[in-house]
């Protein structure tokens, strides 16, 4: 049958029907594109849809070959399947495929291509049916679909999906690397089997809690298949798809950033050089141990003119010594002891479970350990350490006190002339959180003026005259008000201050000594309190003999008291310059005996003529079983020496003083420190009542 003379193209024959029609056909499928062929191929009608798609009119492509229209301008390959369909439709056999086609306004796009013959009542092939269907979209989620898959695949990040019975259904290939298993051997796997911080038997609460939040996210350990355990960061969120809900789980290996996170702790908490702890590590380590409260001992370990070695051959040489002495140190500890390095020529070591004796046996073997010299690439380097020791309890439990106050008995030991250890000793001023305030304060106190001495009387027993005044030390600070001198004085001491203050204190002294006498008051002796430095720097009996002279002043009216701690730390050089200033005529005091050494055998070899009898023991002397301040009087005075009671309070003392035969009292019963005025005053009136 001839198509084209059955049924001729629609327009021709019948223009409303064929307007109807394709009005129907349009309205039908709006996104699909549909034609009507000749056998050969001519088109006889394309749709609305087919035609907008290239932006023409029927007129411009109807009667045409269809592999000839702009469909398939833009592509040569599709124009060429759409020719092998048209044979094949042409012999009665369908076809179906995606092609792409240029449009006007979207350029190419995937299309959905069906080309269908329709037979006559006879089985020829009558005409052939073309229709398509825009799967842009779908082709580009399915692209899309592609790439994820492919992401997903290919993650880093190991990722499961689990059934809500928390079975393993699917996995990706890192899931299958991170736990050394096939992807075969995960499917059907449960939580619990790679999840080392869930039971099975609590999937179900997990679940629940799933559902109820949308997602959860912890870290936990998975099991590898040779039995290790991996840290991991777990996410998981709820999924739903037409099957119902899944977990999907994404897990994140943390070994590198464990790895990484540990690099940067050591790099941060240890000190580059030696590879020791640094501060921040030892202060957290010491917190730890101090909480368990076990006995332990803190050496503060310094190297002795270190900086010496470091400027005189370089700081490389310093580098290699930091690092010999830093073995040395850690070769003389027990095992389990530990050190650290807070600061460049300093060490700290924390010995675990030891008292005093162990701590000091520790501490000598480190002494110990720097004996032999260092050999330096060929260079011969002698070093010394010394060490300050604190005690835990007894010196304290906080990291900071314990390690301030190893600091401070280190200080003790290098003062006492390096090479040794010392042992933290209780001090008032070194657990004042104050102390840098004060110690500010003090370096202006001597310019700014705020310095005074205060006079206390001293008094014969035998007829209570005043005979002397001891010179107190008082500091007024605008800042902190008045600070009491066992306060200031050991600061002053040890910021080195104390050499200008005590000359200070001397030249007043004199000053006042000498003024007193111009006002005609009667010759007294002025006590003056020495500093253990202010023994140890040379030229002092020089500049007390040049005092002296200047106030044209005798050695009588001075009076200097040191202690025995003093006089021990260097004794003969002590004992040289004391004689010294005795030939001037200077009394000597021994200040706070009884508090010290206290060794009366010594008394005799110390260049003194006075003892003052610390007033702990003066307190004791109303005790009748108390006979120790009595053997001291009787003792001292044995050795030709005059004692005075130091701290004397009541009267009851005065006079039990008395029967042992002290031979002058000073104290709040006979007279408080007074301003130099008022003590002028109290002078004046006692020589009224009191002529000579
Ligand atoms: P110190 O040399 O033993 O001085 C005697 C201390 O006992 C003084 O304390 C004095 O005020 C106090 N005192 C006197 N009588 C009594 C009493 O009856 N009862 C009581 N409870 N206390 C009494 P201060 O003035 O606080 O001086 C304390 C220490 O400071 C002095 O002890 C001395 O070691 C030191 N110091 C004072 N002035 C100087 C100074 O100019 N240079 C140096 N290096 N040290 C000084
Ligand atoms: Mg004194
Ligand atoms: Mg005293």
């Amino acid at each position: 049958m001839d198509f084209n003379a059955t049924f001729p193209p629609v327009e021709s024959l019948i223009p409303e029907a064929a307007r109807g029609l394709n009005a129907v056909m349009d309205r039908l499928c709006p996104g699909v594109f549909a034609g009507l062929l000749a056998t050969d191929g001519t088109l006889l009608y394309a749709n609305r849809a087919a035609l907008d798609a290239i932006g023409a009119e029927p007129r411009q492509v109807l009667g045409r070959r269809f592999d000839e229209t702009p469909w398939w301008e833009a592509c040569e390959r599709s124009r060429e399947q759409v020719r092998e369909a048209l044979a094949l439709a042409a012999a009665g056999v369908p076809a179906r495929f995606d092609v792409r086609i240029g449009t006007a306004d979207r350029g190419a796009i995937a299309i959905d291509f069906s080309l269908l013959p329709i037979l006559d009542p006879e089985g020829r092939v009558a005409c052939l049916v073309p229709s398509a269907r825009d799967v842009s979209e779908r082709d580009h989620a399915q692209r899309e679909l592609l790439r994820i898959r492919h992401a997903v695949e290919q993650a880093t990040d190991a990722l499961f999906q689990v059934s809500a019975d928390g079975q393993v259904r699917w996995v990706n290939a890192a899931a299958g690397r991170l736990l050394g298993y096939d992807i075969a051997e995960l499917l059907g796997m449960r939580v619990a089997q790679i999840d080392a911080g869930i039971a099975e038997a609590e999937w179900p609460d997990r679940w629940q809690a799933l559902q109820a939040l949308g997602a959860l996210r912890f870290e936990t350990w998975v099991r590898h298949r040779s039995g290790t355990q991996i840290p991991v960061d777990v996410s998981i969120s709820a999924v739903q798809d037409g099957e119902g809900s899944f977990a999907h789980v994404c897990v994140d290996d943390l070994r590198e950033r464990r790895a990484a996170d540990e690099r940067i702790r050591q790099l941060t908490q240890h000190d580059l050089l030696t590879g020791l702890p640094n501060r921040a590590l030892l202060a957290d380590r010491l917190e730890m141990h101090l909480q368990s409260g076990a006995p332990s001992a803190l050496l503060a370990v310094d190297l002795d003119r270190f900086r010496r070695v470091n400027d005189g051959l370089g700081s490389a040489a310093g580098d290699l010594l930091l690092q010999a002495a830093a073995r040395r140190i850690a070769a003389a500890l027990r095992p389990g002891d530990w050190i650290a390095r807070p600061s460049s020529d300093e060490f700290v070591v924390l010995l675990r479970g030891v008292d005093e004796p162990a701590a000091r046996r520790t501490a000598q073997n480190v002494l110990g350990a720097f004996a032999e010299p260092f050999d330096l690439d060929g260079e011969t380097v002698h070093l010394t350490c010394s060490i300050g020791i604190a005690l835990s309890p007894e010196h304290g439990d906080a990291v900071e006190q314990l390690l301030r106050r190893a600091g401070a008995a280190l200080i003790r030991a290098k003062a006492a002339g390096r090479n040794g250890l010392a042992l933290y000793r209780v001090a008032p001023f070194d657990e004042d959180p104050e102390r840098w305030q004060l110690e500010n304060a003090l370096r202006g106190a001597l310019a700014r003026r705020e310095l005074a001495l205060h006079y206390q009387p001293q008094c014969e027993f035998r007829d209570g005259r005043i005979v002397g005044a001891e010179a107190l030390l008082r500091w007024r600070s605008p800042t902190l008000g008045e600070v009491a001198p066992d306060r200031f004085i050991p600061v002053a001491e040890e910021i080195g201050m104390i050499g200008a203050i005590g000359d200070w204190v001397l030249a007043e002294a004199c000053r006042q000594a000498a003024a007193w006498r111009r006002d005609g008051l009667r010759p007294l002796r002025i006590a003056v309190n020495l500093s253990a430095r202010q023994l140890q720097q040379s030229g002092l009996a020089e500049r007390v003999e040049r005092l002296l002279d200047e106030q044209r002043l005798q050695g009588c009216a001075l009076g200097l008291e040191v202690t025995e701690g003093m006089l021990i730390e260097n004794l003969e050089q002590a004992c040289a310059t004391l004689a010294r200033l005795r030939a001037l005529g200077v009394e000597i005091a021994l200040d706070d005996f009884g508090t010290g050494y206290s060794s009366l055998s010594y008394l005799r070899r110390l260049p003194v003529d006075l003892v003052k009898i610390d007033r702990s023991l003066v307190a004791d002397v109303t005790d009748p079983r108390a006979s120790i301040t009595r053997a001291v009087i009787a003792l001292a005075q044995g050795l030709d020496l005059r004692v005075l009671a130091e701290g004397v309070e009541t009267a009851e003392q005065l006079e039990r003083l008395a029967s042992h035969g002290c031979d002058l009292a000073q104290g709040f019963v006979l007279g408080r420190p007074l301003t130099a005025a008022a003590f002028g005053e109290l002078l004046c009136a006692s020589d009224v009542s009191k002529p000579e």
